[in-house]
């Protein structure tokens, strides 16, 4: 998949309208991880020295439901903005502006304040386009959005990607396409229904598919393997059997877990055999010998694909299995990609972001692309 690029756009002297993905997580108006703004620096910075006249940038930010809401204002995006670049970021008050001329970067505000974004009606989408001239595509977080500021500003400018969606593009793409061999996929996290697509797809790429998080109860109870009060989904037992079956022994599965009464700080932990999960507690992490075989599988693969949690990484007792997932990966010497979201977060919190070929600032979108689904947000900006 080859996308148009700033060397197609004709920057100098232009104003550049710049789609990022600035939905951070915030806890009461402070940013608790940045990742996603910093990662968009780079196209700003090259957007600049292209000499465009100005840079406006948009983004979206929680889901303030179509109005104005001062929980989700952008207000502290614009003062880390101005931080990291070092140059004053006004804020607009709306997402349409206004927009003063003297700034060379300008930040508007909230896109989903505007029901007009996420329904991608033609007038907001119009009003928004007649403030710049040139669009760059840079919110891969949003690509999977058919929304105003993602499709229907492609539409009305002259556009292309920027160089972080461009990266994403490309990463993912040589995962699909062309990986060094044997390739890892590594799949955590909550729920099997929401990961079933995924698997499916990763299973005609990969060599290895090896499982965590909640999901691997449906696929203890596939076996017969009682599973305590551990999450699992019933509905999905039968697909996830047909996936087992697909799978053969490419699969690797959990040989034991770490199971307790509940996933709070300071409770009484065990580990058990996957066979021998207790009636009255729920496995709340893969156990210390998975994590050995999750390591060595790491370790044997020149490209690895990671997504989702071993465990409930968020209470430090359930945080082993994803830790070492995170610390083989980082320490690993094999081409590393990690999907965003939780995955993404649970790598900054172990600090070994910087040890990973790349994170991908796309939680849904980087799952949707590997699913192989259409992106709407890249139709546009396709070469
Ligand atoms: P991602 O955002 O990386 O795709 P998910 O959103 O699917 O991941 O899942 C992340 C969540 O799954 C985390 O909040 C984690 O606490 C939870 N989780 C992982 N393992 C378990 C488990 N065994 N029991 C309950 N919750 C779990
Ligand atoms: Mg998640």
């Amino acid at each position: 998949m080859k996308l148009r690029t700033l060397d197609d756009l004709d920057v100098a002297g232009k104003r550049v309208l710049l789609r990022a993905d600035f939905n951070v997580p915030l806890n009461d108006g402070e940013i608790v991880d940045d990742m996603r703004i910093r990662a968009t620096l780079p196209t700003i910075a090259a957007l600049r020295e292209r000499r465009a006249s100005q840079v406006i940038v948009c983004s979206h930010l929680g889901r303030p439901k179509g109005k104005p809401d001062p929980a989700y204002t952008l207000a502290p995006i614009a003062d880390r903005l101005t931080e990291l670049l070092n140059v004053a970021v006004p804020l607009a008050e709306t997402p349409l502006g206004p927009v003063g001329p003297g700034a060379p970067i300008f930040l508007l505000e909230n896109l989903r304040f505007d029901p007009g974004e996420e329904a991608n009606e033609r007038e907001f989408s119009d009003r928004l386009a007649s403030l710049g001239d040139l669009y760059v595509d840079d919110a891969f977080g949003a690509a999977h959005r058919a929304h105003a500021s993602v499709v229907g500003l492609a539409e009305r400018l002259p556009s292309a990607a920027g160089l972080l969606l461009q990266k994403e593009v490309s990463v993912l793409s040589h995962l699909l396409e062309d990986p060094a061999r044997s390739f890892l996929a590594i799949v955590g996290g909550a729920k099997v229904s929401d990961k079933l697509p995924v698997l499916s797809k990763l299973l005609e790429h990969v060599d290895r598919l090896a499982i965590g998080g909640a999901m691997c109860f449906t696929f203890f109870a596939a076996q017969g393997f009682g599973v305590g009060r551990s999450l699992m989904e019933p509905d999905q037992v039968d697909a996830v059997r047909t996936l087992m079956h697909t799978a053969g022994d490419r699969l690797l599965l959990p040989v034991d877990v770490v199971v307790a009464e509940k996933p709070e700080p300071g409770v009484v932990t065990r580990t058990v055999p996957i066979d021998a999960i207790p009636e009255d507690l729920a496995g709340y992490d893969v156990g210390s010998q998975t994590c050995r075989n999750y390591v060595d599988a790491i370790r044997a693969s020149a490209t690895v694909f990671w997504n989702g949690p071993m465990g409930v990484f968020e209470v430090s007792e359930f945080d082993g299995g994803t830790r070492a997932v995170a610390a083989g990966i980082a320490k690993g010497s094999a081409f590393s990609v990690v999907g965003g979201g939780d995955s993404g977060a649970a790598l900054e919190k172990f600090g070994y972001v910087d040890e990973v070929d790349h994170v991908s600032t796309g939680g849904g979108a980087s799952l949707e692309f590997l699913e192989g689904k259409t992106l709407p947000g890249l139709v546009p900006l396709l070469v």
